[in-house]
């Protein structure tokens, strides 16, 4: 009874917020909930910097709910919002909506479980799975998708709506590039299936489209065999242009004779080697910093990580091929730190390193982080300036840089990428303290984010933000470039009213006076 009283009063809001025309019984027919905790966790994500409360929360039970209730905010005389939202780690709000429904896609099996066609090496899964179980599902056949994020508890709609990077980027493409075919609910409420043979242009619109034209319901992911163990390497740089100059090396060999993954990360402090991504330098592979030359270099070091597959018959070759690739490298000889463990526990790494903080209570804690694409003709100057000057030697957090191939992306899909060959991901994944350190603020991270902006603009340096954020449309329109008039016309021909993902602040839900919109 009480939560009937509560939903009712909550569809009564609905109705004088957003001035819809539906009856409170249509709305109960939709499967919507205001249960307080769906509510309350729908309202923030991981970025923790941005509090929005949506009307209404849906757990879909199938494609078609999802279908039904779109077609009905379109449909409203007056309209209200859809934002999907997978498992909610955004940075800046980007599945939040304060004027109308979240659909909570992930921790719902809508789809059923995912669906592994061995014979066709693909598996069609629910666009709310997370990928860690995406990965359980693939292996009990002995296949696994072929690229990743560094974090598997992340959902399969949220991945392919930004890109979906990680080391093995450089080799498959971004998780977008790996994509067959999707079923997507498009701002009309349109359940369309679109491929690169049906409905192409939704298709390639989406892939990376910011949840822009439509709700991805079902996608069918690529497969190869999964390795069964992997070596995993860190070796040690004081040299900058040694460092990039071995990422490009790495990242243009192909066949056999090459690694599976290649990152890196920077190091400007001590105090990294104590943080969540560093476990792997454990007491039993102490690494003392300032015995590696990093005191003539600024104290900073960069540390390459590169990772070698392996099935467990050919794992007497493995050591010969990875001597010869690590041969030609350039890293400071005494700095090789090797480890070896299953596929999945490598795949798996930063939720070992996510139980630990949040023991400490420090996962909960806001994350100003900035991501960025930088033109390879320009890395140096970034170093230079960013990470030799702005950063000073305190971090708060992982810095990762690796170079991708920008062959590997298709360029007809949503997502912007530097206009050069080869371009880096510079990814600034730092968590504000309320310690007492002014530097481990939020205020001074975000001031520095901003400095690291004008600095590449001043500079000339030509970054493109991955998992982008902006306030205004004019700075949506440089971010696309010469994307944005295709951007503007699908969202056009697949969202009109403008009613999906409203929380990226792309486009104005057109049933909202500018007035109303600068006061969300
Ligand atoms: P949400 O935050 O829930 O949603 C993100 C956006 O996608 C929103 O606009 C939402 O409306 C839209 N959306 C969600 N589901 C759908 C859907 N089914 N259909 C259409 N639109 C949808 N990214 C990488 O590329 N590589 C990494 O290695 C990586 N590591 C990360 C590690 C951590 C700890 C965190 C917090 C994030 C990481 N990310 C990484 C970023 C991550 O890929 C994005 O934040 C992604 O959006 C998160 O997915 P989600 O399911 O939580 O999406």
């Amino acid at each position: 009874m009480a939560t009937k009283l509560l939903l009712t009063f909550a569809i009564c809001r609905l109705i004088v917020t957003v001035g819809l025309t539906l009856e409170p019984t249509e709305l109960l027919r939709l499967g919507l909930t205001v249960d307080p905790v769906d509510v309350e966790s729908a309202s923030v994500d991981f970025g923790l910097m941005t509090k929005v409360e949506p009307l209404a929360v849906l757990r879909p039970s199938s494609a078609e709910d999802v279908a039904q209730l779109v077609k009905a905010a379109y449909e409203s005389s007056h309209g209200f919002t859809v934002s999907a939202r997978g498992h909610g780690h955004s940075i800046n709000g980007q599945a939040q909506t304060g004027t109308g429904v979240v659909v909570q896609m992930s921790g719902v099996r809508s789809g059923g479980k995912p669906s592994v066609w061995g014979g066709d090496m693909y598996v069609d899964v629910w666009g709310g799975e997370l990928w860690i179980d995406v990965l359980k599902s693939c292996l009990e056949y002995g296949l696994a998708p072929k690229s990743w994020t560094d974090y598997l508890y992340l959902s399969v709609g949220g991945t392919l709506s930004n890109a979906g990077i990680s080391g093995q980027a450089f080799h498959h493409g971004p998780q977008i590039s790996n994509v067959h075919e999707l079923d997507v609910v498009t701002g009309k409420g349109e359940l369309m299936t679109c491929s690169k043979e049906q409905n192409q242009e939704l298709f390639i619109a989406v892939l990376g489209g910011l949840g822009q034209f439509g709700i991805i319901t079902r996608a069918r992911i690529s497969l190869e065999p999964a390795p069964q163990r992997v070596r995993w390497i860190r070796v040690l740089y004081s040299n900058f242009s040694a460092f990039t100059k071995d990422q490009e090396y790495l990242i243009s060999l192909h066949g056999n004779q090459k690694f599976d993954y290649v990152e890196g990360f920077v190091i400007v402090d001590e105090g990294l080697i104590n943080n969540w991504r560093s476990s792997f330098f454990s007491p039993r592979n102490p690494v003392k910093i300032s015995s590696l030359g990093s005191n003539n270099n600024g104290g900073v070091l960069y540390c390459l990580e590169i990772t070698k597959n392996y099935h467990e018959s050919t794992a007497e070759t493995i050591d010969q091929e990875i001597e010869a690739l690590l041969k030609k490298l350039n890293f400071i000889p005494t700095s090789v730190f090797t480890t070896d463990l299953p596929y999945v526990d490598f795949l798996d790494r930063v939720h070992k390193a996510e139980l630990k903080l949040r023991s400490k209570g420090m996962w909960e804690v806001p994350h100003p982080w900035l991501n960025l694409f930088v033109p390879k003709s320009k890395i140096a100057d970034f170093d230079r300036g960013v990470f030799k000057g702005i950063l000073g030697n305190k971090t708060s957090g992982p810095i990762l840089i690796y170079p991708m191939n920008k062959n590997k992306w298709d360029d007809k899909s949503s997502v912007v990428t530097p206009d050069e060959d080869v371009f880096y991901l510079v990814a600034f994944l730092r968590s504000a303290l309320d310690n007492g350190e002014e530097t481990q603020s939020l205020e001074y991270l975000t001031n520095q984010n901003r400095q690291i902006l004008k600095f590449c603009d001043e500079d000339g340096i030509k970054v493109k933000q991955y998992l982008p954020h902006y306030k205004t449309q004019s700075e949506w329109k440089e971010h696309y470039g010469s994307k944005w008039d295709r951007f503007q016309r699908m969202k056009m021909k697949f969202d009109p009213r403008h009613i999906l993902a409203s929380g990226q602040n792309i486009f104005t839900p057109t049933f909202l006076s500018s007035s109303k919109m600068a006061s969300w």
